[in-house]
């Protein structure tokens, strides 16, 4: 069963990245509305993450860890069970195998909870605690008794450039949730979670930018759209700054790339690129996910209508604002 976890850990536990992945998708799953994510040395000494959710019941918690384990039942084959798909009930199994986790957890509000300790997959302790109702999972030491896959760790500013990759994705895709993010004492992102997209915008890539956003809005039979896109004279010199999220989930598709910078065409100097947030929300069926699952990619089975209608839409705007 060890030797099973720590091969399978392979799959789901690539980097510290993974690992924060894994355990914000569970808070977000749990129905928290505040999540704090605090690590350390880019994540390969310790990564914790708290939540305010539903918390797991006291005999819930060792069976949590098991391979398949899991409290969720899959509907269906909408685009972002596919995503996830084999890692189901795997991910906690995959984490504890392959460093230390302490889990501290309530399900209520009396203020006792549980304590569980588990190292290189072994149940160390299991024990009442004074708990607030949520959940926090630290993970340190990952891949301690893996060597060969920790002596692929890159620095600590490449696994902390990861880290904040995805917090920054998962804090615009969802504007309703209150995220932190620290690191080794320094406060690298905290947003509010009282929905307003433009307050993570500015936490993210600063008041300035937050300031050239113009709000978008457009809507036709199949699409609707919302979001912010900055006005010309605000560029950047890559594309890291263009998020595009379907369905309430942040994508990858260069189709919507390509079609929102055609927007911006005769508007911007060569190799120069906007700050663009579109959140789009369509039918599950217009989604193809079968693309590249762990890339984000997308792709549309209705592009020749959708690439247009974002592109007229972004031109509207902006032609409004040049004028
Ligand atoms: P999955 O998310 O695919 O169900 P995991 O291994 O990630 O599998 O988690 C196993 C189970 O542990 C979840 O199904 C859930 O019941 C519980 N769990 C994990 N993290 C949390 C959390 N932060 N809050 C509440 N329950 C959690
Ligand atoms: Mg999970």
């Amino acid at each position: 069963e060890h030797i099973a976890n720590q091969i399978a850990a392979g799959e789901v536990v690539e980097r510290p990245a993974s690992v924060v992945k894994e355990l914000v998708e569970n808070a977000i799953d749990a129905g928290s509305t505040k999540v704090e994510v605090v690590i350390e040395e880019g994540g390969l000494q310790s990564i914790r993450v708290s939540d305010n959710g539903s918390g797991i019941e006291p005999d819930d918690c060792e069976a949590a860890f098991y391979r398949h384990a899991t409290s969720k039942i899959q509907h269906g084959r909408d685009l972002f069970n596919i995503t996830s798909l084999g890692f189901r009930g795997e991910a906690l199994a995959s984490i504890a195998a392959v460093s230390k986790v302490t889990l501290t957890t309530s399900s209520n509000d009396d203020g006792l909870g549980r304590k569980l300790i588990i190292e290189g997959g072994k149940l160390i302790t299991n024990e009442d605690t004074a708990a607030s109702r949520g959940t926090s999972f630290i993970v340190r030491e990952l891949f301690y008794n893996t060597p060969a896959r920790l002596k692929y760790m890159k620095t600590i500013q490449t696994e902390l450039g990861h880290i904040s990759d995805y917090i920054y994705r998962i804090a615009l895709s969802h504007p309703n949730i209150g995220i932190i993010l620290r690191h080794n004492e320094n406060t690298l992102l905290q947003t509010i979670g009282n929905g307003d997209l433009l307050q993570v915008v500015a936490a993210i890539y600063g008041t300035q930018a937050a300031k050239a956003m113009i709000p978008i809005q457009a809507e036709d039979l199949d699409f609707s759209m919302q979001g912010f896109v900055s006005l010309p004279e605000w560029t950047r010199s890559n594309r890291n700054g263009i998020s595009t999220i379907v369905n309430g989930r942040y994508i990858r598709s260069n189709g919507l790339n390509h079609a929102l910078l055609r927007a911006y065409h005769t508007l911007l100097p060569i190799n120069r690129y906007p700050l663009v947030i579109l959140s789009l929300t369509m039918h599950p069926s217009i989604v193809d996910v079968n693309v590249h699952p762990a890339k984000l990619e997308v792709r549309f089975s209705k592009e020749s209508e959708l690439y247009p209608f974002v592109e007229q839409a972004i031109h509207a705007v902006l032609r409004q604002e040049v004028l």
